[in-house]
C-alpha cells in the first residue's frame, strides 16, 4: 500500500490527512473541525454485519406480507411486492418485470448475505470463510445494480396518481422496505473499503 492510498480528506472542512495503517484502522477525527473521519475497524464492521442481519429479516417480511391494500368499489385487492411486480407483466413486460425483481429484491439480498459471509467471522474473531475476499468485492460490485430506493420512489410516486381512484392502505411489507432503504443508506455511510478490506486481510 502506497502513501497515497491512506489519504484522507475531510468532508466537511476539506484538510487532507495521511493516516499510518494503524491510524486507519482505529476512530479518527478531523483535527480543524471534529468531523469523525473513521469509525474506528470494530464499530465499521460490527454495524455493517448488524445492518445486513437487520436487512436480511426485514426482507424476508416484504416477501411474505402484503404490500399494498386497493378498494375502489367492489374491487379489492391486497398485492405482495411479487403481485405488484409481475401482476402487469404480460408478453414482452415479463422479462423487464423479473429484471426489476432481480434488482429491487434478489441483488439486494445477495448483497447482505455477501457482507455477512466475509465480515461476520471478522466480527466474531473466526478465520475467514473461503473466497471472503471474493465475497466482499460482489458485494461492492452489485452495489449500484440494487436498486431498492428506486422502487420505493416508484410506488411514492404511483400511490400519489391512484389516490384519487381508489383507497390505498400500504401493508407491512411497505414499511419494511421502507426501512431497508433507510437503513441500508445508513449503512452506506460507514462502508468504508479501506477499513473493511484490512479487516478481512489482516484477518487470519
Ligand atoms: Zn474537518
Amino acid at each position: 500500500m502506497t502513501a497515497m492510498d491512506n489519504r484522507i480528506g475531510c468532508p466537511i472542512c476539506d484538510a487532507i490527512y495521511t493516516l499510518s495503517p494503524e491510524q486507519a484502522r482505529g476512530a479518527t477525527r478531523c483535527r480543524q473541525c471534529g468531523y469523525r473521519l473513521t469509525l474506528g475497524r470494530g464499530a465499521a464492521i460490527a454495524r455493517v454485519v448488524g445492518v445486513s442481519i437487520t436487512n436480511l429479516a426485514l426482507m424476508s417480511l416484504v416477501i411474505f406480507m402484503p404490500f399494498l391494500d386497493l378498494r375502489a368499489g367492489t374491487f379489492h385487492n391486497r398485492a405482495s411486492v411479487f403481485d405488484a411486480i409481475l401482476g402487469f407483466s404480460e408478453g414482452i413486460m415479463v422479462p423487464l418485470s423479473i429484471a426489476v425483481l432481480g434488482f429491487i429484491l434478489v441483488l439486494p439480498l445477495s448483497r447482505f448475505l455477501l457482507l455477512i459471509y466475509a465480515l461476520g467471522p471478522v466480527l466474531m474473531g473466526w478465520r475467514n470463510f473461503p473466497q471472503a475476499q471474493l465475497a466482499l468485492r460482489w458485494s461492492f460490485l452489485l452495489k449500484p445494480w440494487a436498486m431498492a430506493e428506486i422502487f420505493m420512489v416508484g410506488v411514492a410516486v404511483a400511490l400519489v396518481k391512484l389516490a384519487g381512484m381508489a383507497t390505498i392502505s400500504v401493508g407491512p411489507a411497505f414499511w419494511a422496505f421502507a426501512a431497508v432503504v433507510a437503513l441500508n443508506v445508513y449503512k452506506d455511510t460507514f462502508m468504508c473499503r479501506n477499513t473493511l478490506w484490512t479487516a478481512i486481510d489482516t484477518n487470519t
